[in-house]
């Protein structure tokens, strides 16, 4: 290893990078075929609706100029359907740069971060690159265990993430316990709640941290188009805070971290309610149909509210992903989430699930 490798500092040294799921391309390079089904990435099947493609169409006509690097009409549009103050809100090049954003302008190699155990792997991503020490507290029935969460803070705790419902697993938390939390953290830690899933979820405990914002000027809220919107290769996230804490946030992001396609198509998505219902109902039947297949092939998984759901499959988890790949379906293995039985599938189409469903139950004889 040469030399200047040692430069970087000690922190990024010791970083992972994020693994993705599998592109598609490159599946479809390696087998020669081009009906290949994706379940790995929790992207919305039904892919970006009318509404925010002819946004973006149109946003083309425009490429020479930079963007709104305020992000005004988004943000209007936002505050306007969730009931906050403009100024409560950061965009983000997906909700990903908003985790980093609030990381960077709040957590030094003095502190220490909070997380659950078979967290969204982000967390421990953002906690490295800014040299904090990491407080990984163990998972209680796969989901995070939020008085353990809460007895493992410290003087030197900064930052707790709490995804709900969590990444890979579906798990979540509801409004009491998360109450509970909030009011036991100290004021001098900032409560991040990751609402990537939000619109999938139905049950009647579960909490729209919004409602929390007034009382307890730590939380920090992020959302992302990501998911259920259909937008994931345009990257937008958001986050609604305090006003303060968004003005530290508005401080270390790049100018135009959200670019001009990107804010046009969000816009339209937002004011586009018949795709996202169709969406989160094609997602209720799909994870019915999933996880009755599971049932019926005897494997047991992780009860989600997300658009996703982890099957266990067993020892030889990894064959049985290769297996499934051999046959053209791309889901998830999740060994570096610590769990090394389990196969994350993202829900699908009706199609797309009985490819999958088909792919497993072959994947499993022999
Ligand atoms: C997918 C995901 C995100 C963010 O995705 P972006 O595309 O960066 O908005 C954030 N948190 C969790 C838990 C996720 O699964």
């Amino acid at each position: 290893m040469g030399k200047e490798n040692l430069l970087a500092t000690q922190a990024v040294r010791g970083l992972t990078p994020y693994q993705p799921g599998k592109p598609m391309d490159e599946l479809e390079r390696e087998l020669g075929i081009d009906d290949i089904v994706k379940l790995a990435s929790n992207e919305n099947p039904m892919g970006s609706g009318p509404a925010a493609s002819a946004a973006a169409r149109e946003a083309l006509s425009q490429l020479g100029r930079y963007p709104d690097g305020n992000g005004f009409s988004l943000k209007k549009a936002l505050a306007d359907r969730l009931g906050v103050a403009q100024d409560q809100l950061t965009l983000g090049n997906g909700s990903n740069d908003i985790l980093e954003l609030i990381t960077r302008a709040y957590v030094t190699t003095e502190h220490e971060i909070v997380f659950s155990q078979h967290a969204f792997a982000v967390y421990p991503l953002v906690t490295q690159a800014v040299g904090a020490k990491a407080v990984v507290v163990p998972a209680k029935d796969f989901g995070h265990d939020l008085g353990e969460m809460a007895a493992s803070i410290t003087n030197k705790s900064r930052m707790v993430f709490i995804a709900n419902p969590n990444n890979p697993t579906g798990t979540w938390v509801d409004a009491t316990a998360l109450r509970k939390f909030m009011e036991s953290t100290p004021e001098h830690v900032i409560i991040v709640v990751d609402e990537a899933y939000f619109d999938y979820v139905s049950e009647p405990t579960y909490p729209n941290c919004l409602a929390y914002l007034d009382e307890f000027p730590n939380l920090v809220v992020t959302r992302t188009f990501s998911k259920a919107y259909g937008l994931a290769a345009l990257r937008v996230g958001f986050s609604v805070s305090h006003p303060q804490v968004a003005d530290f946030m508005n401080r270390v992001r790049q100018p135009f971290n959200v670019n001009a396609v990107a804010l046009a198509a969000a816009a339209a998505a937002l004011a586009d309610t018949d795709h996202l219902q169709q969406s989160v109902r094609m997602n209720a039947v799909g994870m019915e149909t999933l996880t009755r297949a599971f049932s019926d092939l005897g494997l047991p998984f992780i009860p989600s509210v997300g658009n996703f759901v982890c099957v266990e499959v067993g020892d030889a988890a990894g064959e049985v992903y290769q297996r499934m790949l051999a046959q053209g379906v791309i889901v998830r293995p999740v060994a570096n989430y610590g769990l090394p039985r389990h196969l994350r599938m993202t829900i699908g189409t009706e199609s797309e699930n009985q490819r999958c469903i088909a792919a497993l139950k072959s994947a499993l004889v022999d």
